[in-house]
């Protein structure tokens, strides 16, 4: 039988009617409202799609059709004094991972490598703790960015948390940093509900004074944390007043261990409009689909493209497994997409990767997302991507 809200949906093109203008002034370089952000969230059925169509047209006209693939290292895990209610590295909750000082350069450089042969464009290295303070923590911290800046082909990124003095900025900069994340999380109201250790306005204040430095900035959020959709709206409004250049979107993966841990996961079509609306409010940006997308997009990972992300985290996240990088390739040129710009260099047996992948399942190969209990996350090599 022929569900009744589906013939309403396909026939009734209100929404497509309404959508069409506002698409247009986004490509003429307009901006969309926050009841428009709103109401894109709210489609429903067939309209969902015609969102997505939107979406990519705004991403294929000012960001084209390379994915820009992005790693991590988590090289400094657990115990950070922060109470950050999604995290499995706060010392407040009781998550079981492995919880190490800042490691070597040596290793931050090996994961560096790594990231290169996976075809990622830049390593962030990420660190629980508060935040940057001048002494012996940053001295180690820059000798690490230095490493990585100077390896061939991979730009170093850092995600090392509140910044309040305003000498900071230029140190990371000189010493050859590119991009600093710090996530924004959610909205201004919503943020109390999940951090209480620090504020909104640190946060703020942080990309602030990088950006007055010049370094590039990355800020996004995590939803399914119990936010409304007007909170999705005003972190994305938020972001724009901000002129971030990156905005990675993460959906919550709950952690064991942690205040959200019981939360139930994003519906797929859900986190697809977010990205979606995310698109059209910041149409020239790098949207970035991060961490949580396996458990929560499911099957429909490679729609996060259609619904308007430019790029992707490849390999592990901070304190859970990632997809196999060769399923990703894959999945990116099955889009006709490409993750590595046109003359750009291949990653080292990319095609054999892709051969064995097609004859043989690449994610066999890889785990599939779960929670690392106590082990550290090893440099990967070709044979594990
Ligand atoms: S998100 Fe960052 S600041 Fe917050 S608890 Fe986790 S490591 Fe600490």
């Amino acid at each position: 039988m022929v569900d009744p809200r589906a013939m309403t949906n396909s026939q009734d093109l209100s929404f497509s009617r309404w959508l069409e203008p506002i698409t247009e002034r986004v490509l003429q370089g307009g901006s969309v409202t926050r009841e428009e952000a709103l109401k894109m969230l709210s489609a429903a059925g067939a309209d969902s799609f015609t969102l997505f169509a939107g979406a990519n047209r705004i991403r294929e006209t000012f960001q084209g059709t390379d994915v820009h693939l992005c790693s991590i290292v988590n090289a400094k895990s657990g115990r950070c004094s922060e109470d950050c209610g999604f995290c499995s590295q706060s010392v407040h909750f009781e998550s079981a991972i492995p919880e190490y000082p800042l490691v070597g350069a040596d290793e931050v450089v090996a994961h560096a490598e790594a990231a290169k042969a996976r075809g990622s464009q830049a390593l962030g290295i990420v660190a629980a703790w508060k935040g940057l303070r001048k002494g012996r923590q940053l001295d180690e911290v820059l000798d690490r960015i230095r490493k990585v800046a100077a390896v061939e082909g991979i730009h170093a990124d850092a995600s090392l948390g509140l910044i309040d003095d305003p000498e900071i900025p230029p140190l990371l900069k000189d010493a050859g940093l590119v991009t600093y994340n710090h996530n924004l999380e959610t909205s201004r109201r919503f943020f109390g509900n999940v951090c209480e250790t620090h504020s909104y306005d640190e946060r703020i204040r942080t990309l602030q004074l990088l950006k007055a430095e010049g370094l590039h900035t990355c800020s996004g959020g995590i939803f399914g944390m119990g936010e409304e959709p007007e909170d999705r709206v005003d972190l994305a409004l938020e972001l724009k007043e901000l002129d971030v250049d990156v905005i990675p979107l993460n959906f919550l993966n709950p952690m064991e261990g942690t205040p959200m841990e019981g939360r139930p996961l994003l519906a797929p079509m859900d986190c697809l409009r977010t990205i979606a609306m995310f698109r059209f409010v910041h149409p020239t940006k790098e949207i970035m689909v991060a961490g949580g997308r396996e458990v929560n997009l499911r099957d429909l990972q490679p729609l996060m493209f259609v619904a308007g992300a430019s790029a992707t985290m490849a390999g592990h996240y901070l304190t859970s497994s990632g997809r196999s990088t060769t399923d990703d390739w894959q999945m990116i040129r099955d889009l006709e997409m490409d993750y590595r710009p046109p003359g750009a260099d291949r990653p080292p047996g990319e095609a054999e990767l892709l051969n064995r992948a097609a004859g043989n399942s690449a994610s066999e190969a890889a785990p599939a997302t779960s929670i690392s209990k106590g082990v550290r996350f090893p440099v990967l090599d070709a044979a594990d991507l």
